[in-house]
This record gives C-alpha cells, structure tokens and sequence, in this order.
C-alpha cells in the first residue's frame, strides 16, 4: 500500500477523467427529450401548477420507485415539511435527524414548530446509526400515554428522519426495529437517493413517507423541485390537497378547507423532470461505471479510502465520497484547495448542523463519528458524462 501525496491525488484523478481545465462536482445533463418536452408544455398554455406534465411525472416516479403515489412539489425542502406536518409532528415536539445532513432536514423540521434533535452516524453508511440511536433513546427517554418523551427537555419526541448519504442507503431494517420500539414515525429524506435500494428495495419504501429533490445538483433536475414518496393512499390524497393550498375541487368557486401551502411543481418544470426520469437509468450506469473507476484507482493507497455501497444496498453513487485518514484530517483543506486548483471540483461533506449558529443550542447526543466523518470526507467530480471519450 503506498501513500500518495496531493500532486499525487490529482495526477492519478486526471488519469480516469476527462482532459478539461475544469470538472464541476455535479452538472445536469439534457441529452434526452427535454427541449422537445418543454416546448410542448409551453405551446400548451398549461405551464403553471396543474398540467398533464405534472401527472406524467408523479405517474413514472411512483413507478420507478415502487411506491403507491408520488405527489410532486416545488422543492425537496417542501416535500420533507410536508411529510413531517402530515405524519403528525407537531410544534414543540422533537424529531430526531443526523447533524451530518444538508441544512433543508433541520430546516424542515423547524418549519413545523419542532426542534432538531441530532443523532451520530455510522461509518458503514454515513447515515443514522440505529444502534447507537436505540442505546441512546433507552438511557434518554421516558414512555408515557404510548410516546417517548426526552427525559432532560420533557419534549414529545415524535419522528426521525433517516437520511440516505450521497445515496448510499442507511441501515433501514435496524432503524425500522427502532421506530418501532419506541413508537416513532419514519420521514426517509430520500433527496439524495433517487435510483437506490436497500435490500432490493427503492429507497422511499421504508419509512411512512419520503421526499425527493429534483434541484440542479441532484442525480436528476427539474431545475427546483421535489417529490412526496408513500404507499399510504390517504397520506398521498392529504399530501396532494396540502400542498395545493387545500383547494376544494369545484367548477368556479375558490373553497378552501383548511390552510394549505402553495407547494405543487409547476407543469413547465415537470415536464423537464419526465425528459429526465427517462435517463435515470443511463445515468445511473453511467455513475457505477464512474465509481468503479475511482474504486480501483484508490484500492492499493494507504491514506485515502474511497467510500463503497453499504452492504445489502445498491447505491446510485449520486456523490462520490474519498476518506481521508484520520491523521490527515488537519490537511483536509490543502488537500481540498490543490484539487480545486487544479480543476478538479471537491468538497468537504456539510458543516455538521449542531454547530451552525442557530442549531447550535438543540438536543443531541454524543457525536463522535459525526465529527469524526466531517473532517475525513471529500467528494469528488460525480456527473454521469465524465465516462464521455474514455
Ligand atoms: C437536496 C437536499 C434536500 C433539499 O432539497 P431542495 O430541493 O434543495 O430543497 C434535502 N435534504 C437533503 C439531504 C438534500 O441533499
């Protein structure tokens, strides 16, 4: 096993990736109907937030995915507030979600009223870690009337919301086993993880409800948007009225039965996302193909890991992830700037939530492998046209 030193790091990157001055982290890519498409919703006239785009794309979402319904929405962030207020979180409750997250998971968790309440993360997924979450919850919680209660806060803690990292699927089944146990509702945020299984199952199916993103970055685009995932048929009707200012169906008149959201994915943006959904299964060849490529480049260096599925999943390989050793970490950000420098788009994984400002005071547990992921994790270039001429 050899070490390679950053100019090394790079040489070896340049040597599976195309010969251009820049490689960006994460572009969209319209290779497939998507100017034919929007074209046709704009000659249309339906461009706005109904439109038989808007059904096409929930239609072939629910179908990839496996799920009963998909209800489509303006962004991933709305779809996982929604999920939230429709599983019953209420304000004051705490829900229960990894700090190793992208902001929009605490966000939507404080758009309900409720309180973040952060739980470590594994090094086999980079997601929840269920057992650590369930010796944490015994010591911490108390049960009264049917639900947990958080012994130090006296808060009903009333959710958790399992995060699939970069879309490698977290350690469902156990977290399930949780949920169970201690009578809490499961909100997966799926955002990252469209076109991954857990134990061959698309990820979404697990939890009461999930929500998808469709921005720029993610596997597919819809330029903004996002997806309620659930097989409960009523959950999907509840989600469909909500977030469609809760309007009651009637031939003129504007009836409105209770205070909904303007949520619902415009048509024009649909029909992108229809264009799209067509290519997830070419770009999602293409990402393993990618992946593959960095596996090996990276398999016989001792201070640089690169991060594979989890066991018993398969992953859309949405962010590649490279590991720094844990004595390299105070040489994250050379590393980090000599990559860029070079053209080669990386980043750090997110700020762990529980240290941005306003997060900074709510409940937690330990978070030892938190802190300890957030210093090794570097993503490199992940598009699926970076195979293009190799
Ligand atoms: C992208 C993302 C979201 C939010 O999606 P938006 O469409 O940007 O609002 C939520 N959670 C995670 C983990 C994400 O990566």
């Amino acid at each position: 096993m050899n070490r390679l030193t950053p100019q090394e790091v790079i040489q070896s990157l340049q040597s599976v990736l195309p010969r251009k001055d820049f490689i960006a982290l994460h572009e969209p890519i319209f290779q497939g109907k998507e100017t034919m498409y929007v074209t046709d919703c704009i000659h249309t006239g339906w461009v706005s937030s109904v439109g038989a785009y808007v059904d096409q794309f929930e239609q072939n979402l629910a179908e990839f995915t496996g799920v009963k319904k998909a209800v489509a929405v303006v962004n991933g962030t709305a779809a996982l507030h929604i999920c939230l207020k429709l599983i019953g979180v209420k304000t004051n409750d705490e829900v229960l979600i990894p700090s190793l997250t992208f902001v929009a998971t605490a966000n939507a968790v404080t758009y309900t009223g409720a309180i973040p309440h952060f739980v470590d993360v594994s090094e086999k997924t980079l997601g929840m870690d269920p057992y650590k979450l369930e010796a944490y919850l015994a010591k911490h919680t108390f049960f009264k009337n049917n639900e947990i209660f958080s012994k130090k806060s006296g808060r009903r803690i009333s959710a958790m919301v399992p995060m699939h990292t970069f879309g490698h699927p977290v350690e469902m089944d156990k977290l399930l086993d949780v949920a169970q146990t201690f009578h809490l509702k499961v909100v997966e945020d799926a955002a990252e993880s469209l076109g991954s299984y857990y134990q061959g199952k698309h990820t979404g199916n697990f939890g009461h409800i999930a929500a998808l993103s469709f921005n720029g970055n993610k596997i597919i685009t819809t330029g903004g948007g996002g997806a309620i995932l659930t097989n409960d048929e009523e959950l999907a009707q509840r989600a469909k009225h909500i977030t469609t200012t809760a309007k009651v169906s009637h031939p003129y008149e504007f009836v409105h039965d209770e205070i909904g959201y303007n949520y619902r994915m415009p048509n024009l943006n649909a029909a992108l996302g229809c264009a799209q959904l067509e290519q997830l299964p070419v770009f999602l060849k293409e990402k393993r193909k990618l992946a593959n490529r960095y596996e090996r480049l990276f398999s016989s260096v001792s201070n640089i890991r690169f991060f594979k599925e989890p066991e018993n999943s398969c992953s859309n390989y949405w962010l590649n992830v490279l590991l720094l050793e844990q004595s390299d970490i105070i040489m994250r950000d050379q590393w980090l700037d000599a990559l860029n420098q070079n053209g080669i788009m990386s980043r750090p994984i997110w700020k762990p939530i529980h240290q941005l400002e306003m997060y900074r005071d709510c409940p937690a547990m330990p978070l030892d492998t938190t802190m300890k992921l957030a210093g090794q994790v570097i993503n490199i270039p992940s598009s699926a046209n970076l195979n293009e001429g190799l």
